[in-house]
């Protein structure tokens, strides 16, 4: 007997849902964001030799083809029946737009109808890609638009690494580049959705990204916003190790419980509990925490004073995130005054808080402004509200 060969239980979990995997036209498997351990078993099901799993994942994640034929080192017999069960797809790209500021985002449509939307940064050192992991959120906090949109459902794994596959595709960055040489350097699950609540397919995804013999991103190139789902995030910390960023945005329950909806299951003591113990964290490995400028709710000089001490003993950086207006929502941004004076208070206490530029406004890709189709604006209102955003912040500098 085999004793390497898999028991009942282990063939059960290495088995795949084709559901999550099924292609455009629903006929066959897309073999994007498939587990390696789950490729190499189903390859093996079919009497492939082991070293065909290795092969195969090459041409998929290092050099990034999309058809079987192109792949030269694998037997023309081999290539014919993969094609008859299997393909190679991305998500299809429903809409790619560009800010003037060079961010780029592409809104991208599944075969149910479903959108999300993944968006570029580039900057002078890095570029980084922001990826969404639910289409919609169930959240709900009060200043994001993503949480005021009602169809909501995981990404499956193969949507969330295909983000990343379709970007690099559309910066020619195949064979995988050095690290200096790649458009996008860093990834972050900031796009939408809460990323711990599609935990499983979320981990599945970024375990293929940071694959060594494959696209290949190093875990400190990756980083994680969750809005605070303390059950996940030790789990987060303990397997992936990826950085993580926290959206804290307020340090007093009652206006936490006001504006994040989630901070009434998870309060801050213990969600700062989490933190303090995230798996890895160190001063040179610190936590992001993010806090959005809210004109009047949470941007006092009380309230930066509160923020440096809750933080103490955490080892943490702050991101300091002027509000983005969208329609309908009911908040105003900071003054640039007010940021200021907010920022001096935690930098004094020997805390770096840069502020956050705003990026890609003009095209609607900046922080809690995605929404997808269902509910998206036309051109002409998208227009009429970064004009009006370019008026309130040249107000906002008195
Ligand atoms: N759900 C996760 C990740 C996506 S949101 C999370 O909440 O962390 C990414 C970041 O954008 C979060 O810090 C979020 O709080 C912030 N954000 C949401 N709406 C915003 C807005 N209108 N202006 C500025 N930042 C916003
Ligand atoms: Fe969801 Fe994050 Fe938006 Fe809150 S901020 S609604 S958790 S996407």
């Amino acid at each position: 007997m085999n004793h390497l060969a898999p028991t009942p239980e282990m063939s059960a979990s290495l088995a795949l849902n084709p559901d999550q995997f099924a292609s455009a036209d629903g006929q066959k498997i897309n073999l994007i964001g498939i587990p390696r351990e789950q490729l190499a078993h189903m390859l093996e099901e079919r009497g492939h030799k082991k070293f065909r799993t290795k092969q195969l994942w090459h041409w998929l994640y290092w050099q990034g083809v999309t058809e079987f034929d192109a792949m030269t080192n694998l037997s023309k017999d081999f290539r014919r029946q993969l094609a008859e069960e299997f393909v190679v797809e991305r998500p299809t790209v429903s809409e790619a737009l560009n800010s003037v500021d060079g961010t780029a985002k592409w809104l991208l449509k599944f075969p149910d109808g479903n959108e999300v939307e993944t968006v570029h940064i580039p900057e002078a050192d890095r570029g980084t890609l922001c990826v969404s992991s639910q289409v919609g959120c169930t959240l709900t906090c009060k200043f994001c638009h993503t949480g005021t949109q009602r169809l909501v459902r995981n990404l499956t794994t193969s949507e969330v690494v295909g983000q990343l596959m379709l970007a690099r595709d559309a910066f020619g960055e195949w064979p995988t580049p050095s690290d200096h040489s790649r458009m996008i350097t860093n990834v972050v699950m900031m796009g939408m959705g809460e990323p711990l609540y599609n935990y499983d397919n979320v981990a599945a995804a970024l375990r293929i990204v940071m694959d060594g013999e494959g696209i290949s991103l190093s875990k400190r190139r990756i980083t994680l916003s969750t809005s605070g789902v303390v059950p996940a995030m030790r789990k987060c910390g303990e397997e992936l190790n990826v950085n993580l960023a926290v959206s804290l945005h307020a340090v007093d329950n009652d206006t936490r419980d006001g504006i994040m909806p989630i901070n009434k299951k998870y309060p801050l003591e213990e969600l700062l509990d989490a933190c303090r113990t995230y798996p890895g964290v160190s001063n040179a490995r610190r936590i992001t925490f993010e806090y959005v400028m809210l004109k009047g709710i949470n941007d006092s000089d009380t309230d930066a004073r509160q923020l440096v001490r809750a933080l103490k003993g955490i080892p943490s950086k702050v991101n300091l995130i002027p509000f983005n207006p969208w329609p309908g929502s009911d908040y105003e941004c900071s003054s640039a005054r007010r940021i200021a004076s907010f920022q001096t208070i935690v930098q004094d206490a020997g805390l770096s808080a840069p502020v956050r530029t705003t990026r890609g406004e003009d095209i609607l890709a900046a922080c809690g402004q995605l929404k997808s189709e269902s509910q998206k604006m036309r051109r002409s209102e998208r227009d009429a509200l970064a004009a009006a955003h370019l008026a309130a912040q040249v107000a906002g500098q008195d």
